[in-house]
């Protein structure tokens, strides 16, 4: 899971890009830090100890892989907008958004505004697109302004994962910036054993992490712990990424 490129792929509403300040929580993730560490691949024996280690508590030995020191070859696509509210039923909006649905139904769109306006004000992320719609249709300036708010919760950047297992290879890479973060061992090995599954369960790039796949993974030792130091240090993870 991760180093990258500060700047998104982002799904905006028609709005212009958006310029997010990724800030110090990300600072693994930058593509300047991956190039740092390009080139400077290395075999390490205490990696190789570790792997060895997992392998034989977890797996019985029945894995046949290397491990190495280099930045992970591809991305991955990291959330990094703002969740925003839903509306379920028995929410005090959800009358409104229905009466806002209802009216865009059947085609009154100036009717759906007031209630709409009440649910994006709530920071409801659809109602805002919605409003950017139908001021847009109807030449209102003001779809600029949902346009910014919505994509607020769209904003994703491309991220390198810390770790990956490359198949045709039986290779697992780990992110070089891990050893000089002094990544604790608890880290390395959940870093391991999840690559590990990797070569247990084959995955596609629609589905990096199957059900079969996490049925292994959700096994792995100080799983919470790990993933949590990782995201703290700007890493993507299963959590907050989609890839491998
Ligand atoms: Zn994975």
């Amino acid at each position: 899971m991760a180093a990258y490129k500060s700047l998104a792929d982002n799904s905006s509403a028609n709005g212009g890009p958006i310029t997010r300040n990724v800030g110090d929580s990300m600072r693994a993730t930058i593509q300047a830090e991956c190039d740092h560490f390009a080139g400077r691949d290395a075999d390490d024996p205490f990696l190789f100890q570790l792997l060895a280690g997992v392998n034989k508590r977890f797996f019985h030995n029945k894995i046949q892989a290397e491990v190495i020191w280099q930045v992970p070859r591809g991305t991955v696509s990291l959330f990094v907008g703002e969740p925003g509210i839903q509306i379920e039923p028995g929410d005090p909006l959800f009358n409104q958004l229905q009466q806002a649905r209802s009216c865009l139904q059947q085609g009154n769109l100036s009717a759906a505004l007031q209630p709409l306006t009440a649910c994006a004000d709530a920071n409801h992320p659809e109602s805002k697109l919605l409003l950017c719609h139908i001021y847009k249709r109807q030449g209102d300036e003001r779809w600029q302004r949902y346009a910014r708010e919505y994509n607020r919760h769209c904003a994703t950047v491309r991220a390198v994962p810390a770790a990956c297992y490359y198949a045709d290879r039986s290779l697992i890479a780990i992110h070089p910036h891990l050893q000089e973060l002094g990544a604790p061992q608890f880290v390395l090995k959940y870093l391991l054993y999840h690559e590990c599954c990797h070569q247990l369960v084959p995955s596609s790039d629609q589905e990096p992490h199957s059900a079969a796949f996490l049925h292994w993974e959700y096994q792995a030792p100080n799983r919470d712990r790990a993933l949590h130091w990782l995201e703290r240090q700007g890493f993507p993870t299963l959590r907050t990424s989609h890839g491998p």
